[in-house]
């Protein structure tokens, strides 16, 4: 039988792994597998939410309007200027179908954030991976790697997993290198938790250049990832190509109301910051103690690197905190089998993951 073949480049996926989020056997599980918010959504996010649900026979509001208005006051951006979408993995899929297509390239680095890769070869373009310094963004290697075919550029900043940044003047230099036609993705998913200084969110270069997108998510620090919302902001121009080709309701009422109220809860926020920070130093100091390599993160979590020296490996350590309910992200599938990355939890869960993790350095 002559089966209906897909376009080039999409049998050449390999399928998306969530965090995991179950395991057999123990009866309380801690899942640190996927950077979601340590605290939870707000509570006033909770209740809009919770009363949006008699409305679910309306279709929402088609261009997340009064988000935008709010989300541009937050950030005192052009509200024009900003899209929103179901998670900004649905952003990035539009900067893909919009920019780029068969015998395209686009560039990410070598553990850039796994959809950029996915994408592009659902496109059928060719994704181009530039080598990292030390886990961290090249700026170099990505400007050596640009072709006549290069269409976009995508930098996660902070970047997952390996919780690296480079600071704002590397993402100028990066844009000032790429030539006119290229768009520059700022997949900005953790700005939130970052203090460097020298950091700059995307949206000052995005303001300044009519090619640079900055992407931002309510599925981190803001604890919605369920309900899908992340949003961006650009040129006109792009806005407009991103505007031609979503889907008219791409972004749910609850999804919508509830990005209302937590952007308004400030207070929320600040709480998540300062417990995750708190637990960042925590637990780095502490995997650190144990013997572990572990770089600073500027992310909700840390990716220690373990010996690969039998019975200390990632993949015993990952066995050994399942069988004890604590499930954390293998990062095989990026290129890093020494490495588990482990998403700051509360209080009680932290407490749990840190004594297991020493229980199994600790065990002979
Ligand atoms: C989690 C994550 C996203 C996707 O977030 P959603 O808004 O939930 O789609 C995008 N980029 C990076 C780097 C992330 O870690």
């Amino acid at each position: 039988m002559a089966l209906p073949q897909p376009r080039p480049g999409i049998m050449d996926i390999a399928i998306y792994e969530p965090g995991k989020s179950q395991v057999k056997g123990p009866a309380r599980v801690v899942k640190l597998s996927s950077n979601e918010a340590a605290l939870g959504p707000s509570p006033k996010a909770v209740a809009a939410l919770a009363a949006s649900l008699g409305e679910s026979h309306r279709y929402p509001a088609g261009d997340s309007g009064e988000l935008r208005a709010a989300l541009g006051a937050a950030h005192t951006l052009d509200p024009a200027r900003i899209v929103c979408g179901a998670g900004s993995d649905e952003l990035l899929g539009l900067v893909m179908r919009g920019f780029a297509g068969v015998g395209d390239e686009i560039i990410h680095t070598a553990h850039g954030f796994a959809m950029y890769n996915i994408y592009a070869k659902s496109v059928g373009a060719t994704p181009v991976i530039a080598p990292e310094k030390n886990l961290t963004t090249d700026v170099d290697a990505i400007l050596a790697r640009v072709t006549p075919k290069t269409r976009i550029v995508f930098v996660a900043n902070p970047n997952n997993p390996t919780g690296t940044y480079i600071p704002g003047a590397e993402v100028r230099r990066l844009r000032a290198g790429l030539r006119e036609d290229i768009v520059l993705v700022c997949d900005d998913a953790y700005a939130e938790y970052v203090e460097a200084p020298d950091y700059e969110s995307g949206f000052a270069l995005a303001g300044e250049t009519e090619n640079t997108i900055a992407l931002r998510t309510f599925s981190k620090i803001y604890g919605l990832a369920s309900v899908r919302l992340g949003w961006g902001f650009a040129s006109a121009h792009i806005i407009g190509v991103m505007e031609r080709i979503r889907s008219p309701f791409n972004v749910s009422r609850p999804a919508q109301v509830a990005g209302l109220a937590a952007l308004a809860d400030k207070d929320h926020m600040a709480l998540t910051k300062a417990h995750t920070k708190k637990w960042r130093d925590i637990a780095l100091q502490r995997l650190r103690g144990l013997g572990l390599k572990v770089g600073d993160s500027h992310g909700n979590f840390l990716l220690p690197e373990f010996p690969m020296v039998p019975g200390k490996t990632a993949a015993e350590c990952d066995a050994f905190l399942q069988e004890h309910g604590v499930i954390i992200r293998r990062v095989d599938s990026y290129g890093l089998p020494n490495y588990l990355r482990i998403t700051i939890g509360d209080d009680e869960e932290m407490a749990i993951v840190l004594d297991t993790l020493a229980a199994f350095m600790e065990r002979t």
